[in-house]
Order: C-alpha cells, then structure tokens, then sequence
C-alpha cells in the first residue's frame, strides 16, 4: 500500500521545527484527544515539490485527515511560507505507529489492510473504529437554542456534563433537519474533550445493523458484540431506520440492555417518539420509553433568525436583517433548508461580488422560494379536509359540535395555523367566525391527538402532504 514517489527531500530541521509548531497550534484549536489520535501518529517525510509530504499508518486515517485537518493544516503550513500544501500518504514503514488499535474503516477494500495488529485485546478496541466520524461543526457552542429544542438541548448537555448516567436512555426525537444529529454529535464532542478516557461511539443505526449483518456473515458475532458492549457511551442516530428489522432490533435489544446493566450512557436519536414507531418490538419500546424522551419541535421564526444571525456571523459575512428576516419568513421547512439558502445567498455574493440585498437574495434563491411560496389557502385545506373525513364542507362553518365534524373541524384549524401565515383570529373567521381561543384550543387538541394516536396522526401527515405537495 506504499505509495511510490519522486524526489523527496528528508526533513531538514527548519521543516521539521516549522512542522512540530504547526502541530502544537492545531493541538490547542482541536484538543487533546483529537491531536492524540490523529494528529500526532503522522509522520513528517520530507519535502516533495513544493508539498509538505507526511505519512500515516491506515488508509482510514489518511482519509480522516484530508477531510478534517488538511486545509487548516495547508493553511498553517502557507503562514510559515509553506505554500505547497500538504500531501498525506499511506506509509509502511511507520514504525511503531501511535495507534496500533485503529483498523481501516470500510469493508471489503481495506481487508488487506488488516492483517496489522488490530484490536489487540478486547478493551483497547477504539471507538472510532466502529462509530462514524463527528462533524467538526456540530458542537453545542455552535448550536443555537430557542423555545423548540431548549429541553432537548439541556438534555443533551446534561449526558455530554454528568459524571453519572443522568437517565438512560436519553431519547431524541423530531423531524427532519431539527438537529438530532448536530446534538449528539456535540455530546460526542463534549466528551472527547473533557473525558477523553471515556469510549464514546455515535453511529447509525443504519450502520449498526450494517455492521451485525457483516459479523453475521463473518461469524464474528462474538467481536461484534464485544466492540459494542464495552463502550461508555453509544449514540445511535435515526434508530426508526431498523424498524421491521427483527435480527437487528434483537441484537441492538441485548446490546442496549447489556450497556444500561452497566451503568453506560446510551443516546438514541428517530424522527418519531418511542411509541409512534412503527414495526418495533414492544419490549424495545418500552426500554427506549424508560429514561428521557426529549422531542425538538418544528423551529419558530425567532430560532430561524437566531440560526441565521450565527451561522453569518460564523461565515464572517455581514448578512443585512432584512435578508435574514426574509428567509427565516420564507424557508420554514427546517435548519438544513434555511442553511442551504443562506449559503447560497453567501456564495453568490463572493462569487459575483454583489452586495446581500433583498432583491439578490430573492433572485438566488428564486427557485427555492417558488416551491414554498405555493402556499395554500384556508378554503383548500377546508375542502381537502372534509373530502378526507367525509363531512359537508359548510360543516367547517357551522355550529354542529358533533365529534364526526367537531374533529375534522380542529384537523382543519390546526392545518391553517401550520401551513398559512394566517393568524389566530384571521383563521377563527373562516371558520364560521369562531374566537381565536377555540383555534388555539383545537391546535393544541390536534397536537395532543398527534402525540397519543398513531392513526390519527399519520391522517394528519397525510393531509399535510397532500396539500403541500
Ligand atoms: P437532524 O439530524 O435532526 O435531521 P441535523 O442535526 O443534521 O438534523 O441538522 C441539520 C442542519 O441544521 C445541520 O447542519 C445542523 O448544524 C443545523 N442545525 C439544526 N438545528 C440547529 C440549531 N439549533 N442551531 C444551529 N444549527 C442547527
Ligand atoms: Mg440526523
């Protein structure tokens, strides 16, 4: 796996003075544990062209660095007149690397690359061999927290702080781009840095089952069950992904208990709660309910601007109010979302060099705001209600309290609050006048609805869809 190569010059000592001074200033910006595990087992080789050429043992490292640490590193080695960049190869004869438990990650395409000595024995085996990389981003300083997602956020702190398991597990969940990731990602974070003796392993649980597959194929259930049964922490992300999935859900069933047993900390993040997932075994979803269930709710227009506010002032561009005010108004589908168009908006003005207005901003982003602009109006979403539940449109008007109309009714008001801009009172009107207290009353119903019963809600769901779509 040597990788061949022209004219290197050995390290002389001015390059490798400048080299250990980039090392330690990367130490203090990404912290002890990190440095340890990556940044200290490269080897510096020498100079090849222009480029910094430096060598480390796996090709599952090499593959870290470039995508976590080479352009800082790039960028530290131009300070010190360095230019050239900065190459990492895969290098043999690495002496006596300063991991010698981390194994490639992947599967087949690095077996040859195992044969090394690996996972010595059973508790020196590293977490990052089996959890997925932590996004640099996603820490809790970079997390934004507002009214929706301040219990999960203080949940999530709570795991990332205690010294003993706080509750077990700690159950995060909401839809799509709401930050589940981004959190356990922090508490992973969090815990690198002040516990660094701690084995903390995130992953999915789309890899999880992965990996079981493997091992069963590989008749290594044994290993398998051993990597995961001795780490402190394990977070397992968008765990609704093993529903139906019966071997797994056992598996991952006896792993969990095994770890909560032990007094670890275990993180599961699904985009519904406990009960709502579907083709889950009850025995698990009465575990996963037995320690703290902590949802994040759709975003407010207040955490919207407050996302925008730092992710600008993150980007170092000056962003005017008006524009964020404008795309925290428009883009309410989720974080992802308003982050895309703000990068967009950001992209465009470095590369074109206009300045961020309303008017650049709305043409940048113009293709994205017509898909949300097709708002619908109170009238259609009555109709498509009452076709649904098969009552008289006039009933959404009328003073019948019937449950059979009573309850499309609230479904109706509960879709005009979520899918218009309209306000309260505005809403009550069209229902035949009715007092913005009842509107608030039957969201509040519909919410509750939402929460208890699996049918309703995916009524509910359905409808959403059908009128957004
Ligand atoms: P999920 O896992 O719930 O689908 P993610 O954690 O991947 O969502 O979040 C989607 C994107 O939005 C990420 O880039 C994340 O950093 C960002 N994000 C979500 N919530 C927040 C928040 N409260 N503050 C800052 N960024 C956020
Ligand atoms: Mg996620």
């Amino acid at each position: 796996m040597t990788e061949q190569h022209g004219r290197e010059v050995e390290p002389n000592q001015e390059l490798q003075e400048a080299w250990t001074e980039i090392c330690e200033s990367l130490r203090a910006e990404i912290g002890e544990a990190s440095y340890q595990s990556w940044i200290k087992p490269m080897r510096l080789i020498g100079l090849d062209g222009g480029a910094v050429r430096t060598g480390v043992p796996t090709r599952f490292m090499r593959e870290w660095i470039q995508a976590h640490y080479q352009d800082r590193l790039s960028e530290l080695l131009g300070s010190r007149g360095l230019k050239g960049g900065i190459d990492v190869v895969i290098h043999q004869e690495h002496g006596a690397p300063a991991r010698p438990d981390i194994k490639p990650a992947g599967a087949g395409k690095d077996a040859e690359a195992s044969s090394g000595p690996v996972n010595g024995n059973g508790n020196g085996t590293h977490y990052d061999d089996i959890g997925a990389p932590l996004d640099a981003r996603y820490t809790f300083d970079r997390f934004v927290v507002g009214k929706p997602n301040e219990f999960a956020y203080a949940a999530a702190r709570r795991v990332a702080e205690a010294d003993v398991v706080p509750f077990n597990p700690l159950f995060l969940y909401g839809g799509v781009g709401l930050g589940k990731t981004h959190l356990m990602h922090a508490i992973a974070w969090h815990l690198r840095k002040t516990r660094p003796d701690r084995s903390v392993i995130y992953l999915s649980a789309e890899k999880f089952m992965y990996r079981f597959v493997r091992a069963l194929r590989e008749h290594n259930t044994v290993d398998f069950k051993e990597q995961f049964r001795s780490v402190d922490v394990l977070m397992v992300d968008d765990v609704q992904f093993i529903s139906g999935k019966e071997s797994t859900q056992e598996e991952f069933f006896h792993t969990f208990n095994s770890l909560v047993d032990q007094g670890r900390q275990i993180v599961i993040s699904a985009d519904k709660s406990p009960n709502d997932l579907e083709g889950m075994e009850e025995r698990l979803i009465s575990r996963l309910n037995c320690g703290l269930v902590a949802d994040i709710h759709a975003t407010t227009y207040e955490l919207r601007l407050g996302i925008l506010q730092a992710k600008g002032e993150h980007m170092g561009v000056e962003v005017p109010l008006k524009v964020m005010e404008f795309l925290a108004h428009k883009i309410t589908s989720n974080v992802r979302e308003l982050e895309g168009a703000l990068n967009r908006v950001v992209a465009h003005h470095q590369l074109v060099g206009r300045d961020i207005t309303l008017e650049t901003s709305q043409d940048v982003l113009h293709d994205l705001l017509k898909a949300s602009e097709r708002r619908v109006t109170i009238e259609e979403i009555q109709k498509r209600v009452s076709t649904h539940f098969n009552i008289r449109v006039s009933d959404m008007h009328s003073a019948r309290r019937a449950r059979s109309v009573a309850r499309p009714r609230q479904v109706a008001m509960y879709l005009s609050k979520q899918l218009t801009s309209r306000s309260l009172p505005e809403i009550g009107r069209k229902f035949g006048g009715r007092d913005h207290t009842t509107v608030m009353h039957a969201v509040k119903k519909v919410e509750e609805l939402r929460e208890q019963d699996s049918s309703f809600n995916e009524d509910v769901e359905l409808l959403r869809r059908m009128l957004e779509g």
